[in-house]
């Protein structure tokens, strides 16, 4: 079981189940989205993930001619869960504040458009595009 919440914490949830593998985009939407490196996400199965509060303080932001959306607090700008597919979620990693002791880095993506100020180091394998 791990929980997570924005920096407000108007929003919060909890995930019922172990939390191991973390996945880092690298790419320039993700970078001008958080203003760092990228984002580094945990996904989920839909139906592990449950909201506890905070659900109507959820915004969304669909980049126009991509694929690409992002879900954040309305009130703190805490970049938040959201939608991957139909059976998955992806929850970015920073937000989880119990239950994260076993997450650690297993996958870099977008590795060939990454900022060139961003040293990956050895953690995870290196994708050049989207995880395959
Ligand atoms: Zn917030
Ligand atoms: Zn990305």
């Amino acid at each position: 079981m791990a929980f997570g919440e924005c920096n407000c914490g108007a929003v919060t949830f909890e995930i019922d189940a172990e939390l191991s593998d973390v996945f880092v985009c690298h790419c320039s939407i993700c970078r001008r989205s958080t203003g760092g490196n990228g984002i580094a996400v945990i996904v989920i199965d839909n139906n592990t993930f449950r909201w506890l509060s905070g659900e109507d303080q959820i915004a969304t932001w669909k980049k126009p001619g991509a694929d690409w959306q992002t879900w954040f607090c309305r009130i703190c700008g805490s970049s938040l869960p959201g939608l991957n597919d139909a059976s998955r979620m992806f929850v970015p990693a920073g937000l989880i504040s119990q239950g994260g002791e076993s997450l650690t880095v297993k996958h870099h993506i977008w590795v060939d458009s990454k900022a060139v100020w961003d040293e990956i180091g050895n953690s995870g394998q290196q994708h050049p595009e989207a995880f395959k």
